[in-house]
């Protein structure tokens, strides 16, 4: 089967090519075959891009899917207050059903908004694993791992079994997810990392989210992040840290050179009032990557509304416009999300070889008209204008209509009668 993405406006993330460019693009099935200036080859499907923009899908780098029922629940809390006092105990009447409603909700969210990749880390595994599978959405997939409640050993069974049975699944990958220093122990941390490392997958955790977290690390180990990450091993491992909010400047010597990306959350941090992550300082350290957290302190899963907030947060931090640019928001949201997941090879550019996540815009709206600066106008206004997603060569939306065999009304009313229901 082979699919032409025709005459679009093209902005592959390929550092080989230019920023924008006219070009067809060429699908095999899953696959992007050819990347090139006119195609006149035979095909099966062609999806006429003329006037419109195409680029590689987003990659939503830190995020829980299950969270859709919370969405804007975190008004005036605190992170410790929001998790301790609404969160923990909510989710603790979910079941496998509720997260099958919830991470559908949350998986249609993000093909409306251009997200064809997203790194997610709840519990409940077997009902987020259904709505992944019938939506054929690509996902870094995993079960939430933490031991405040002493049950952190069937967890992590259940995440072994969960990986033993799911591994051969083209659009799954995974990670060990230990929540946080703060839900786990020194003993914990260590089994976490040598599961990692038997298992050769990348640590993915909450890490340095506010300051309280900080100060309560140094009480319960005695020890800086930074030390505990050393002493329990987990530093060996590839590691996605969620957040990262305040890192010192020796920790970012220490990180350089390792195999370490930060996921930056903009909007949930500024939502539990933990601060602004210097991601001017930290990207000359470490891969860093762009995430939208859960609904309940994220407020959507919309790279687009997220990454507006990057690059207008660190121009405002710096009292600077020069320190950041649109295109450095695009490459955290694209390349660098697949580089912190470690399938920089399949995702993340528009390049022949890889998986075919590709998204198309329709900017010629009055909101985002005329938008010369075709990249600046992409990453600040281009909430709603997805009109296309594929994800591995399949179509899951065209024309801003789903293509999947979901009645939307339905779900979100079964959603609304569970948070109801909770609460
Ligand atoms: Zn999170």
């Amino acid at each position: 089967m082979i699919k032409i993405i025709k005459n679009g406006n093209v902005i592959t993330m390929d550092e080989e090519r230019k920023r924008i460019e006219k070009l067809d693009i060429v699908i095999k099935d899953d696959t992007i075959v050819e990347v090139t200036e006119k195609y006149d080859g035979s095909y099966d499907e062609i999806i006429d891009a003329t006037g419109k923009i195409v680029m590689p899908g987003l990659i939503n780098a830190h995020t829980h899917l299950g969270m859709s029922y919370f969405r804007a629940t975190n008004d005036n809390l605190t992170l410790q207050k929001w998790l301790n006092d609404m969160i923990w105990p909510l989710e603790d009447k979910l079941d496998d059903e509720d997260n099958y409603y919830g991470t559908l909700l949350s998986i249609i969210e993000m093909i409306k908004t251009g997200t064809t990749c997203a790194n997610d880390m709840y519990f409940n595994c077997a009902g987020a694993l259904k709505a992944l599978n019938e939506t054929k959405f690509r996902c870094m997939f995993t079960r939430t791992l933490m031991d405040s409640d002493q049950k952190g050993h069937e967890k992590i069974d259940e995440f072994i079994k969960l990986y033993e049975e799911n591994k051969y699944n083209k659009l799954l990958s995974f990670a060990v997810a230990p929540h946080a220093l703060y839900t786990c122990n020194h003993e914990y941390l260590t089994e976490c990392s040598e599961l990692a490392t038997n298992l050769n997958l990348p640590v993915h955790f909450h890490y340095c989210e506010n300051k309280a977290e900080i100060e309560g690390t140094l009480e319960q180990y005695n020890k800086s992040p930074l030390s505990v990450l050393i002493d329990t091993g987990l530093i060996n491992n590839k590691l996605i840290l969620a957040h990262a909010t305040f890192i010192d400047d020796d920790s970012l010597e220490y990180f350089k050179g390792k195999d370490v990306s930060f996921v930056h959350n903009p909007v949930s941090n500024l939502n539990l009032g933990c601060g602004i992550a210097d991601i001017v300082k930290y990207k000359k350290y470490v891969n860093v990557a762009l995430g939208t957290d859960g609904q309940g302190s994220g407020n959507n899963l919309n790279m687009f509304y997220h990454m507006s907030f990057v690059d207008l947060l660190q121009k405002g931090k710096y009292e600077d416009p020069t320190v950041f640019s649109s295109y450095d928001v695009l490459k955290m949201a694209t390349i660098n999300g697949a580089k912190a997941l470690g399938l920089e090879r399949e995702i993340g550019s528009i390049k022949s070889g890889k998986k075919a996540d590709i998204i198309m815009l329709d900017m010629n709206d009055s909101l985002t008209s005329p938008g010369t600066d075709v990249i600046t106008n992409v990453v600040h206004n281009a909430y709603n204008n997805v009109d296309m997603t594929m994800i591995n060569g399949e179509i899951l939306m065209k024309d801003k209509k789903l293509c999947l065999d979901i009645n939307e009304e339905k779900l979100i009313n079964k959603i609304k009668e569970v948070i109801y229901s909770l609460s």
